[in-house]
């Protein structure tokens, strides 16, 4: 078996060794302070299958803030999975999602608006899919549904009964796009956050807090920035 490189070892008052994956797939290692090199070696090779489950892990990952280039290998996300952008010669439409992003070489320059196209599209359908048949199975109604550029505002409703969602959020699970589908839906009738507005959603989301949860940790990544 190959051996495992690790990136540093850090020694402390504590009981036990402990590995640690960075998101970029580099090893840290916290041991207690006597242990040896010899043993720090041995527990790493003993995980090693553990190691690299993390560092596949870390991989599929978007990097933690995504900063987008637009260059071969970049990684985009839709819905909820990570993507990678790859360039090609002439193609028509100029972007393609099949199990890469593919993007017209031509096109690099504009890349930032030819992707905000495509996920304007892709949400507009999604969205108004989904709404229309969440609105029918719980019972609400809504006139209008409107794709806004919003950047943390993921949904928002109107006194006058449409609701807008951001494109942004077609990056996000499907799961989390229903969310937050239901909570616009919720405020037709309901338009406050009172406790009822919140049973009203739990009753059709049952696991809300989690759902919120994850947008409040990964919403940052859902841009093109
Ligand atoms: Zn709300």
């Amino acid at each position: 078996m190959a051996s495992l490189e690790i990136n540093e070892i850090i020694r402390t008052r504590r009981k036990s060794i402990a590995l640690i994956v960075l998101r970029d797939g580099r090893l840290i290692v916290r041991a207690p302070l006597r242990t040896s090199q010899r043993s720090i070696m041995d527990f790493v090779q003993q995980n090693s299958a553990w190691v690299e489950k993390q560092r596949q892990k870390m991989k599929a990952l978007p990097p933690a803030n995504m900063v987008h280039h637009f260059t071969e290998g970049e990684k985009f996300l839709y819905l909820g999975q990570t993507f990678c952008l790859q360039l090609t010669q002439k193609q028509h439409p100029a972007l393609v999602l099949n199990s890469h992003f593919l993007l017209n070489k031509d096109k690099q320059v504009t890349a930032k608006t030819v992707f905000e196209k495509w996920y304007k599209a892709r949400a507009a359908n999604l969205f108004s899919e989904r709404a229309l048949q969440l609105a029918q199975q719980h019972n609400f109604s809504f006139k209008k549904l409107r794709i806004t550029s919003a950047k943390t505002r993921w949904g928002s409703c109107s006194s006058r009964g449409s609701i807008n969602f951001s494109w942004r959020l077609v990056m996000a699970p499907l799961e989390i796009i229903e969310y937050v589908i239901i909570h616009e839906l919720v405020h037709t009738v309901i338009p406050n956050h009172s406790q009822t507005f919140w049973k009203r959603v739990e009753e059709i989301v049952p696991d809300y807090k989690l759902r919120r949860k994850w947008l409040k940790q990964n919403g940052h990544l859902l841009n093109l920035e």
